[in-house]
């Protein structure tokens, strides 16, 4: 399902602010006790001014998306924020945030906190953005949800019950850097570590694979359109496997079995009632054969590699929420710490 809207007037109070901070964009939105999104906006992340200043534009912006729907202090129950790791959550710092140059060692929860004037839920983005798809999205039925977005890198969530799980170090449910080769001649993820899941199946990793098979000499269309001056992307590998490149498709079905053997480890480790693809390498998604085929051959991954039991009772869906989840889902993080902080009173 995707996000849900509600007026001001017919919204479930107290409202929770959402900020999802991205190397290039941020997208902020209010969301009502329900999860239903009351209004959003979007803003260049303009992060080569720094941290201090791009906390005072999120804490701003906060201020002012309020302040044009007519919504009171009052009615806010808190603002969650949601950023590119590597992070200190417990100390609401940023540590080295690869999206974020510039950024490292700043605390941000609580620089975003003081120029908006509310207290701020601090976490991962992935996380951010599996808590969004588990409260209203994809997973809104189940009490177990594991997403994984499939963008630059491969981001990771894990929700069990209403627990977001953060690790002891704030890298728990890193999903993207579980290992699917031990061999010595394993890929290199960009972390600097060998045979993640990473290293092959995110996009910049599909980009490398494709761009290796063609200086092997690859019998591909794709060569032609490359040829011709476009860029290797996920986007342009879906349109020649749509067109019936065998090649391309291939390409794709190899992609979609390394993700069913990562997925086959999480799936024992935790056994979740659904997995969740997000991301914007998705090959089409729900609404297209590719993007269906893509998800059948990732099942059919783990069909041969999981407990049958685990396997053949898997919810495997496509995220729904689009590039919205990130937001929602902090503002639903911020929500659960709101209502602990109040049955603490
Ligand atoms: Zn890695």
């Amino acid at each position: 399902m995707p996000a849900r809207q509600v007026a001001v007037a017919e919204a479930a109070r107290p409202f929770f602010v959402g900020i999802d901070l991205g190397g290039t964009n941020t997208k902020l939105g209010v969301v009502d006790d329900q999860g239903r999104v009351v209004a959003q906006h979007k803003m260049p992340s303009q992060i080569e001014q720094g941290p201090e200043a791009g906390a005072r534009r999120m804490g701003e912006a906060v201020r002012q998306l309020l302040q044009d729907l007519g919504i009171s202090a009052a009615e806010v129950g808190r603002v969650g924020l949601g950023t590119p790791g590597t992070m200190d959550i417990p100390a609401g710092m940023l540590i080295r945030p690869h999206n974020l140059p510039g950024w490292e060692n700043f605390p941000i929860r609580d620089r975003v906190s003081h120029y908006c004037g509310y207290p701020v839920t601090f976490a991962n983005d992935a996380a951010a953005a599996a808590y969004g798809e588990y409260w209203v999205g994809s997973g809104h039925r189940w009490q177990s949800m594991l997403l994984l977005t499939l963008g630059t890198g491969i981001g990771g969530g894990i929700v069990i019950g209403q627990l977001n799980i953060q690790g002891a170090h704030s890298h728990g449910a890193e999903c993207g850097h579980i290992i699917i080769d031990y061999n010595e001649t394993a890929r290199t993820c960009p972390c600097g570590q060998k045979g993640h899941l990473e290293g092959y199946a995110s996009a910049t990793a599909v980009v490398q694979r494709l761009e290796e098979a063609l200086a092997q000499g690859a019998e591909t269309s794709l060569r032609r359109r490359v040829e011709q001056g476009e860029k290797l992307s996920p986007l342009l590998l879906a349109q020649e496997a749509e067109k019936g490149d065998p090649f391309a498709l291939n390409m794709i079905q190899e992609t979609a079995r390394y993700l069913g053997i990562g997925i086959t480890s999480l799936l024992h480790t935790i056994d979740p009632e659904g997995v969740v693809l997000g991301g914007a390498m998705n090959f089409g998604g729900a609404e297209s054969p590719l993007g269906r085929q893509f998800l059948q051959w990732v099942r059919e991954e783990i069909q041969r590699r999981a407990f049958p039991v685990v396997a053949q009772n898997l919810n495997l869906e496509f995220a729904s929420l689009g590039g919205d989840a990130g937001f929602i889902g902090a503002a639903g993080l911020a929500r659960i710490d709101y209502r602990q902080s109040r049955a603490a009173l």
